[in-house]
């Protein structure tokens, strides 16, 4: 078995520019030129496994860009009786293996290419965790924090109005994403289904992540950080820790959803929470923080600030902090080459999707850290909605015992069909978790063939 960094020289791309990874697709397609673009850095991870796969040029391309780049806007009354605009994005980047599939992220910041990065994330995903999905994603140019709940129901409704011809539960299926969660979706599902009624549709199948109440699955709360610890737990003993979770030491960056849930659950794994990061601060605790106490202080204030089972510490000690695996959660890019330097593990496991640029990976790699990549680590979110779109069209409802069970199936393949590519190709865990969705997808426009 090739180390990381051993794995990292094989697969040099075929043409540099300097460090950073060039293919001639970015000039065909008219991508973004900085090379620091998130599109552009995410779509040539997948351009860099498909090389080495040897996957066709029209397949190349076909990826490399989404089929529906969805943006509107529309105005809302806000409660001080002015109208507001908003702008809302859905970006649909692949359906050949079945309806379009993802979160709905609602932060000030979300612009076109993140969307169309983490659409992509999706299909590559969806693919590699064996469900019968694409890529989607969208959501709204907003900071859900500085609106009140009534404000908030007008604005989700709305934006669902805007994109209700362009999602149903056949054709695209959204779900939360940062900043949005339960109750968003119950106001997306019950909107959508009142504009469907008397379509013979079921409506509230438009989202998953919805409260189990109203169609939602038991376990989609949790699933993202569970399956972050199923994959943990199936490929410790082969990436350096032999005891898996157990007397392992764990940072976590990020608290909300997926951090929160990994964390409680590594705890409960027997592993021991050093140090948390989030918007609010850093802080950290040699003999270990509660996460599930952490959870709840979060839950009340909002961020792990001003928590009192651990010492406030600075970001930079925050990475250089010794542990056996760090989950970043939290957004994209976060580790780039300067926190790349600082982090010292033995293991990331990208909770958050792309947290990790080139540029911090190669650093990380040439240090011999293994970086499981996102497609993998945190595909257990969308199987859970997987089942819970199941049981919607089936009129089901599976206890947990049986979502989690049937997870952790899912993530243990994806886990062994990266390890299988890994083997096969000699590169490192990102290249092959690639390497393992494309098969997939290639195998697929294999049968389908591409119209006309
Ligand atoms: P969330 O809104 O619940 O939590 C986001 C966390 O990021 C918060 O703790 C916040 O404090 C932290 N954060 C934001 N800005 C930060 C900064 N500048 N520095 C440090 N921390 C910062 O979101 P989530 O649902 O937990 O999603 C987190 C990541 O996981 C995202 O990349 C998301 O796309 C990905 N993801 C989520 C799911 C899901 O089911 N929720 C599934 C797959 C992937």
């Amino acid at each position: 078995m090739a180390t990381a960094a051993q794995a990292n020289k094989k697969q040099a791309p075929r043409k540099q520019t300097g460090e950073v990874y060039y293919n001639p697709i970015f000039d065909e397609l008219g991508f973004p030129s900085d090379p620091a673009n998130l599109y552009r850095e995410t779509v040539g991870a997948m351009l860099l496994a498909a090389e080495l796969m040897g996957l066709s040029h029209e397949l190349q391309i076909i990826l490399a860009q989404p089929k529906n780049e969805i943006m509107v806007n529309f105005p809302v009354k806000m409660d001080n009786g002015k109208y507001k605009l908003f702008k809302g994005y859905r970006v649909q980047h692949n359906n050949a293996i079945g309806p379009y599939k993802g979160g709905l992220r609602f932060h000030p910041d979300v612009h076109l290419d993140d969307v169309k990065s983490l659409a992509f994330l999706m299909t590559m995903k969806c693919s590699l965790a064996q469900l019968p999905y694409g890529g989607g994603k969208g959501g709204i140019k907003i900071d859900p924090r500085k609106h009140s709940r009534t404000e908030m129901e007008r604005i989700v409704r709305r934006f669902t109005a805007a994109i209700a011809h362009d999602i149903g539960p056949d054709y695209d299926i959204p779900a939360p994403d940062v900043g949005s969660g339960s109750q968003h979706m119950a106001w997306i599902a019950d909107t959508y289904s009142s504009i469907t009624e008397g379509s013979g549709k079921n409506g509230m199948a438009v989202v998953t992540g919805k409260p189990v109440e109203i169609g939602g699955s038991l376990g989609r709360e949790k699933a993202t950080g569970q399956g972050v610890i199923d994959v943990l737990e199936e490929m410790l003993p082969e990436i350096g820790l032999k005891g898996r979770l157990k007397n392992a030491t764990v940072s976590v960056l990020g608290f909300g959803n997926v951090g929160s849930w990994a964390g409680r659950l590594a705890q409960d794994k027997g592993a021991k929470m050093l140090t948390v990061a989030d918007h609010t601060g850093a802080i950290k605790n040699d003999k270990g923080i509660d996460a599930h106490d952490l959870a709840k202080h979060v839950m009340a204030t909002g961020g792990v600030a001003n928590y009192k089972g651990a010492a406030k510490c600075s970001l930079e000690e925050f990475y250089k902090t010794k542990v056996d695996v760090l989950i970043p959660a939290a957004l994209e890019q976060m580790i780039d080459k300067q926190q790349a330097e600082w982090i010292n593990c033995t293991v990331v496991a990208e909770g958050a999707n792309a947290p990790t640029t080139p540029a911090g990976e190669r650093v990380l790699n040439g240090k011999g850290v293994e970086v499981i990549p996102a497609i993998l680590a945190n595909a257990g979110g969308v199987t859970v909605s997987y089942f819970e779109w199941l049981q919607n069209k089936s009129a089901e409802s599976w206890d947990l015992d049986r979502v989690d069970t049937n997870l952790n199936k899912h993530m243990v393949k994806a886990a062994q069909m990266t390890r299988v590519a890994r083997q096969r190709y000699k590169c490192n865990l990102r290249t092959a978790a690639y390497i393992a969705a494309l098969e997939r997808l290639k195998n697929v426009y294999e049968q389908r063939g591409i119209f006309p």
